[in-house]
């Protein structure tokens, strides 16, 4: 009951990259980068593990960023051609890659990766990747000219890769589509469509990461202009509900979002996210589990996931740790109320 779990990024060691950044410039290289990341990835795990996290990550360790990481090792998109372009409908610029060819996976990207995460635990094990509809949003395009057509390419070469995740050991495959928050109409057009190409075949479970984005500072400015409700899920609950993902991760702590809309989403599993990461205040054990008790008003506990708002990569360390901890312990306290501790 109440498993607890993240969105998935965790900040880096302050000894593999630049801290408090999302697109941080990596300490090492070759591979004594190699080394370092998969030793940050086990202290992450082990931290995941000691503040009580159920469905554990990599916190993101092998990755400079969530999207770029992938797509660093696809071939069609040339990193060699950068622009600058405003994403997520001009909340912020980012320095993009540009694709100049057909989209291909020449070979595995993170599926070592994973291995290595599934040799060293016995919890259960997720894995997050971009969302076809937020990498083509992450991206200059110079060669498809049709962004359903190019997320489809991606969902593609997506879906080749959780396969292989998959047969690794991977029990959770989640797709990050903060993108899902911004093109609404979209998200019934084709969004969905695309990620049901991606989880083509899969058995393991598979969920949707739908967030306001990490807490940076343009996207607690843009939160700003949302007014006293955000009703952005209102139109995308409906379309997941009758989508065949079995687990939606959405953010409630500090968010203006009515929990009511929760019951929009069928029978889906809801990852609720109790930590909020827009503040470097530490949730106490009591918040987290009042936001807990908020969310089963209206989600059977059976179905709740306590989860993070968003990844946590641009915290302070100590603060990421602190929210891990708080996450756990309030999981916790409500699993002992209803009996199940
Ligand atoms: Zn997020």
């Amino acid at each position: 009951m109440l498993p607890t779990t993240t969105a998935g990024s965790l900040p880096k060691p302050g000894w593999l990259a630049e801290t408090e950044k999302i697109w941080p410039a990596w300490r090492l290289s070759g591979a004594a980068l190699e080394d370092a990341k998969r030793d940050a990835a086990l202290v992450m795990l082990k931290e995941q593990e000691c503040a009580g996290i159920d469905i554990v990550g990599d916190g993101e360790q092998f990755r400079q960023h969530f999207v770029h990481g992938f797509l660093e090792r696809i071939e069609g998109v040339d990193f060699g051609k950068k622009r600058r372009i405003g994403i997520r409908a001009d909340r912020y610029e980012a320095d993009c890659p540009t694709v100049t060819g057909p989209i291909v996976r020449p070979r595995p990207v993170h599926v070592e990766e994973a291995a290595f995460m599934r040799r060293h635990t016995t919890r259960q094990l997720k894995f997050t990747l971009p969302g076809p509809m937020t990498i083509v949003d992450t991206l200059a395009d110079d060669y498809y000219g049709d962004r359903p057509r190019l997320a489809l390419a991606f969902a593609q070469v997506l879906n080749q890769e959780v396969r292989e995740l998959e047969r690794a050991g991977v029990d959770v495959i989640q797709f990050d589509e903060p993108a899902f928050n911004v093109y609404l109409d979209e998200v019934a057009e084709w969004g969905v469509e695309a990620l049901h190409r991606a989880i083509e075949g899969l058995t393991c479970a598979t969920a949707v990461h739908i967030c306001y984005g990490y807490g940076i500072k343009a996207n607690i400015d843009w939160k700003k202009t949302l007014g006293g409700e955000w009703r952005q899920y209102e139109r995308t609950f409906p379309v997941l509900a009758a989508s065949r993902l079995q687990q939606v991760s959405i953010e409630v702590a500090g968010s203006h979002v009515p929990l009511e809309l929760l019951e929009l989403l069928g029978d889906k599993a809801v990852l609720a996210g109790v930590i909020d990461v827009a503040t470097n205040q530490v949730e106490t054990p009591q918040q987290v589990a009042e936001t807990i008790r908020r969310v089963m008003a209206h989600v059977p506990p059976e179905r709740i996931i306590p989860c993070t708002n968003c990844g946590m990569a641009p915290l302070p360390r100590d603060v990421a740790r602190g929210k891990l901890q708080a996450l756990g312990a309030g999981a916790a306290l409500v699993r002992k109320e209803l009996g199940a501790g």
